[in-house]
């Protein structure tokens, strides 16, 4: 169960499920926003150019009635002269050639009181008809203006028309009757051809009359000059009828409709244009549905690719892993990882493999030093064990057992000593040495280090000297750390000069910040070959030294701690048979009396 959680996933599934979510999220993302502003831009296109064809077509529908009333005027001019109206006789003959061609299905004279004079063609019946309760013919009467009735049916033919009514003048401007011309839809060409031309694959033209409930035009031929459905019939319909200018809708199947609509007065109508969404929007979503595929193709592609990468990019981390098993199981030690890039896991290898070099050299390191060790115990030990066997076991006089005590003592001193310092070494790796640093003068420390040696520098006869730049220079130093560093330099140079040459102490000051101590012998000096390893543990410039002059090779490398210790620093420099000069330099704390004066 733990191996699904995905705290346990490889680096590889982490990462390769990463990016793929990463490019999922974001084609589905773009998809979403490339839909969306694609089908708005479409949509409001295509509204547009709707808008515009409906436009022209209530131009044209202005235009042909505009037409129509100018010729219903013109030929009302020519009905009256002085006396008035022109005999019925000849206003008969000019209705009869008038009407050939006009687009007029019916011509009518009446008097100013609405009443119908003359017809053309004859309706039987209709002359002497009263027609003043027709709002139009009335309100062109009494404003004696042209007049467009609405649609409406007639009354004796029931047929659906629109009717103009122009006033009829004398000479002297006196209305004498009116010219009343009508037109029968049945047999207007205009809105048929509307109908036709406006019939495309994508949207419908409907030219409705709300208040006859009529089609007055419509790109399905059959519903031209038929009744709307009753309210309720057909949903979508009441929706456009009660509807602003421009919007979508939805009919009762829940398919969404497009539909742009204008008001035209004064007929009353409604001229709308209609169009099916899905029909509208069926090429922007195919192109879409195209990208989509596209992008999901390139989106496997991607997948591989990636899945390629990241295991071509984690493939060393996967070998180095193996070899680092394979080590640990077979217990063998650990080839260097080969290193063949420079980016951030070629760098890991690499600072992996400087790791494991410095753990091989801490280990040899660590051998040697149990070697060295066990090795400088020994000799002392073996010393001690043969003098105590010789001491037991042999009938010794009494000069030789004070020899045998002496050597046993020797070698016991130099077991103590080096125990002590491997007790100091240990601390100083550890950083557990503890130091009581307090500011003191230099000056007593290094009397008292130069008395303790007079002895051993008076049986070599060599001259020993303290020379200072100053009598009160003050230092931060624990005391007896410092001793034990002093004796140490100074053991060494009395150690390695010969007899009759001259040691010595010099102090200087640099301005206010370090005071240098120096050990100056005139001795054998350090071979050149040794001067870098100088302060390596155990290490002595000649094997023989060991014998000849004792000591560990330990002083120097605990000396150099000890110094690191106090914050202070440690060189020498040496020319082989010129002798030494062993520094350490130290913080200086306060000012000397004798420089303050
Ligand atoms: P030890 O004196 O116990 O051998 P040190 O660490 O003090 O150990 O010194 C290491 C080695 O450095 C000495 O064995 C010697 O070879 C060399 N050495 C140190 N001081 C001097 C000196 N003043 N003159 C010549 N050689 C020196």
């Amino acid at each position: 169960m733990a191996a699904f959680h995905p705290r346990n996933w490889s680096l590889q599934k982490r990462l390769s499920l990463l990016l793929a979510g990463c490019f999922i999220i974001i084609t589905v993302l773009s998809a979403i926003l490339v839909k969306a502003y694609f089908e708005n831009e479409y949509r409001s296109l295509f509204l547009k150019r709707e808008q515009e064809q409906i436009r022209l077509v209530v131009q044209r529908i202005e235009q042909n009635l505009e037409t129509r009333l100018r010729w219903v005027e013109a030929h009302a001019d020519r009905l009256a002269d002085v006396e008035g109206l022109l005999p019925l006789a000849s206003i008969r003959e000019h209705l009869k050639a008038a009407q050939v061609g006009s687009g007029f299905s019916d011509l009518s004279v009446m008097n100013p009181e609405g009443v119908v004079l003359i017809d053309q063609p004859v309706f039987p019946g209709r002359v002497g008809t009263d027609y003043s309760f027709r709002s139009f013919i009335s309100r062109s009467l009494t404003e004696k203006t042209s007049v467009i009735s609405s649609l409406l049916i007639g009354a004796k033919t029931r047929r659906p028309m629109y009717v103009m009514a122009a006033p009829i003048f004398d000479e002297r401007e006196e209305l004498v009757g009116l010219l009343v011309a009508s037109t029968d839809l049945r047999e207007e060409a205009l809105f048929k051809r509307l109908g036709e031309e406006m019939q495309d694959q994508d949207s419908r033209l409907l030219v409705l009359d709300p208040i006859n409930r009529l089609y007055i035009a419509s790109s399905n031929p059959d519903q031209v000059l038929q009744p709307l459905p009753e309210p309720g019939a057909e949903p979508l319909l009441d929706r456009l009828l009660d509807s602003t200018s421009r919007g979508t809708l939805e009919d009762e199947q829940g398919e969404a409709w497009i539909f742009v609509n204008e008001y035209m007065e004064p007929m009353h109508w409604l001229v709308v244009k209609l169009a099916s969404e899905r029909a509208v929007l069926m090429p922007v979503r195919n192109l879409i549905s195209q990208y989509l595929l596209l992008t999901l193709l390139m989106l496997v592609i991607m997948g591989c690719l990636t899945i390629y990468l990241v295991h071509y990019l984690l493939r060393p981390v996967r070998q180095a892993i193996a070899q680092i098993n394979t080590a640990v199981n077979q217990g063998g030690g650990l080839q260097p990882f080969a290193i063949q890039r420079q980016d951030e896991i070629g760098q890991l290898l690499q600072a992996f493999n400087a790791l494991e070099q410095m753990r091989d050299r801490q280990d040899r390191m660590k051998e040697e030093f149990i070697s060295l060790v066990s090795h400088e115990l020994r000799t002392p030990l073996t010393s001690i064990q043969g003098s105590l066997s010789l001491l037991t076991s042999a009938q010794l006089g009494e000069p030789e057992r004070e020899e045998m005590l002496s050597i046993a003592e020797r070698n016991t001193g130099r077991l103590l000593a080096l125990v002590n310092d491997l007790l100091d070494l240990a601390s100083l790796a550890r950083g557990s040495l503890r130091l009581e640093m307090r500011q003191q003068s230099l000056k007593p420390i290094l009397d008292e280090v130069l008395c303790d040696f007079s002895p051993q520098a008076k049986a070599k006869q060599i001259e020993l000297d303290l020379e200072m730049a100053a009598e009160d220079i003050q230092v931060k130093v624990d005391y007896a750390r410092l001793q034990q560093v002093m004796n140490n330099l100074l053991s060494n140079a009395v150690k390695f000069s010969p007899e009759g040459t001259r040691v010595s102490i010099q102090v200087s000051t640099d301005k206010d910040e370090w005071v240098r101590i120096s050990v100056k012998d005139e001795g054998e000096g350090i071979p050149l070959g040794f001067q870098s390893r100088v302060f390596e543990r155990f290490a002595q410039a000649d094997a023989s030294d060991r014998r000849r002059h004792g000591g560990t090779g330990l002083g120097l490398s605990i000396t150099r701690e000890l110094v690191a210790a106090m914050q202070g620093r440690m060189g020498f420099s040496s020319l082989p048979h010129q002798g030494s000069c062993f520094y350490l330099e130290l913080p200086r704390y306060g000012l000397s009396t004798t420089e303050e004066s």
